[in-house]
């Protein structure tokens, strides 16, 4: 388990460009991506409390829910696996001819799959009865002890305390939920929701802050989903080849590209003041990439 979840040092990426030295801003890239090939981004630290939980309670195995693209579900396999521990994961949809590169990849590491309807998807309950013998991971690893881990990815930082502001995606806010928690009171934490109108996300990141961190500035933007959840208009990929042309900055389809895509708006437009000392968190992610027909992408 401590092998499994060892640090790996990631590194912060400084983005240089006209549209931050105009502003005097200062730009740094938290390069989550770079912690593990497979479990990549915020998942390692998101998994962290859930595996140590469930060993400590002595289970034999983790189940857990998700899409065919599933960063979550991909990662799950892969960390259970390491910690020596079976998995179950519950898919979203009909079993497909073809496996997606994403459930190939967690068959491999020896996730047991279980295709169903989105309709029985919906029933968490009923399907959380037929696995309750085995440690419960909600979908995209909601819950107390996934923000528990993502309070440590602040510390991947040499000063975090710099920034002004922390921006990072937002699916279940888990991530956000824990990086509010590790920031001081003068920081900002601004989250991309992935998702297009949800308007419960707000009440899920602060139901998992305690009073305290409750009041610390946060806001979630709703307005960067690029079409909804998973939707890659021409215009998003463009824009992915372009920042990775300019900045040699890989970026997934489904957070961190919507969310490097706000940041630079937000700076052109003064949501964030001139002077400020940002820093965007790359989530990970990049294997969802491998859904897009192959040529889509430069990098
Ligand atoms: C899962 C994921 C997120 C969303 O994290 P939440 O904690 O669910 O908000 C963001 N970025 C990437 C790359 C992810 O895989």
């Amino acid at each position: 388990m401590e092998d499994t979840f060892q640090y790996k040092k990631v590194f912060t990426q400084t983005i240089e460009a006209n549209w931050l030295s105009l502003k005097n801003v200062r730009l740094d890239v938290l390069r989550l991506d770079k912690i593990h090939s497979v479990i990549s981004g915020n998942k390692w630290f998101k998994l962290k409390y859930y595996l140590q939980d469930a060993l400590a309670k002595g289970f034999a195995t983790v189940t857990t829910f998700g899409g065919a693209y599933s960063n979550h579900i991909i990662a799950t396999a892969c960390t259970c696996h390491k910690s020596g521990l079976k998995s179950i994961g519950i898919i979203r949809g009909e079993e497909p001819v073809e496996l997606s590169h994403t459930l190939r990849t967690a068959k491999e590491y020896g996730m047991q799959l279980h295709f169903i309807s989105r309709k029985e998807y919906k029933d968490k309950e009923t399907l959380s009865e037929l696995f309750k013998d085995t440690y419960l991971i909600n979908e995209g690893g909601y819950g107390i002890q996934g923000s528990m881990g993502a309070k440590e990815i602040l510390l991947q930082c040499k000063y975090p305390e710099q920034y002004t502001h922390i921006i990072c995606a937002a699916g279940t806010g888990t991530m956000m939920a824990g990086i509010i928690q590790s920031v001081s009171a003068n920081q900002e934490v601004i989250g991309i929701s992935a998702m297009k109108g949800n308007v419960e996300l707000l009440n899920k990141v602060t139901a998992l802050l305690n009073k305290d961190d409750a009041t610390k500035k946060f806001t979630i933007l709703h307005e960067y989903h690029f079409g909804g959840y998973a939707k890659h208009p021409a215009e998003l990929l463009a824009f992915m080849n372009e920042t990775w042309q300019q900045h040699q900055l890989p970026t997934d389809i489904v957070y961190t590209s919507k969310t490097f895509y706000a940041v630079q708006q937000m700076i052109k437009d003064n949501t964030i003041p001139a002077g400020s000392n940002v820093l965007m968190v790359h989530s990970g992610g990049l294997q969802g990439n491998l859904s897009l027909p192959a040529g889509t992408l430069c990098f």
